[in-house]
């Protein structure tokens, strides 16, 4: 990892624990309307892809959802919940089943993308292969990636199709590859605190339109 992504990873992690924490303990009673869980991709023994300057996809996945997280406190209808808070390892399956468990409404899984050839770049959202164009699963990943390349103004890769873990979400369900950290350039952004929080507005706002919009 980058000494950047290093110093903004820790501060941005550093506010959600203290925030959570704080939010937890006090217990204060909320009346949420949705949850929604925002699921940072891979973890602990997993990094995920790595890309330039050795980066792991897993620490910008993770930064991101927390954003995402401390956001959504602007928005008390909703609850947001994290399916890893810390670099640990948890089963993909695993966090499906969670979600299923709470009854949540939405799941989003955030993650980063990676590729051999270092000029490709830009933003795709994947929905499971089965979830045709009338799914409320598809609904959810095009306006995740309207928001996502809006917000960015990175490369619209489109929505796609592929045989996915979320499979098992018993709520509409989408992942987001907010950019590929084997791109000198896009790479260099997404360690950049200014750009995870763009992506994380985007995340956000694609949520409370699905939500809110139906
Ligand atoms: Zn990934």
């Amino acid at each position: 990892m980058t000494q950047r992504l290093r110093t903004s990873s820790i501060l941005v992690g550093l506010l959600f624990w203290l925030v959570f924490l704080s939010l937890s303990a006090g217990s204060p009673i909320f009346t949420h309307r949705f949850t929604v869980v925002v699921d940072p991709g891979h973890g602990g023994k997993d990094p995920g892809a790595i890309g330039v300057d050795g980066i792991c996809e897993k620490w910008i996945n993770l930064t991101i959802a927390q954003m995402v997280y401390l956001k959504s406190l602007d928005h008390p209808a909703l609850r947001v919940i994290l399916a890893r808070r810390n670099d640990e390892y948890i089963y993909p399956t695993d966090r499906i089943k969670e979600a299923n468990r709470i009854g949540a409404d939405l799941y989003v899984s955030v993650h980063a993308n990676a590729y051999s050839n270092a000029s490709v770049s830009g933003v795709e959202t994947l929905v499971h292969e089965t979830q045709g164009r009338g799914s409320q699963s598809y609904r959810l990943a095009e306006i995740l990636q309207q928001h996502l390349v809006s917000q960015t103004g990175a490369r619209d890769r489109g929505v796609k199709w592929a045989p996915l873990f979320i499979r098992q979400a018993q709520m509409p369900a989408a992942l987001v590859e907010v950019g590929f950290i084997t791109h000198r350039f896009e790479a260099k952004l997404l360690q950049s605190l200014s750009y995870q929080s763009k992506i994380a507005d985007a995340i956000l706002d694609a949520i409370l339109e699905f939500l809110y919009k139906p």
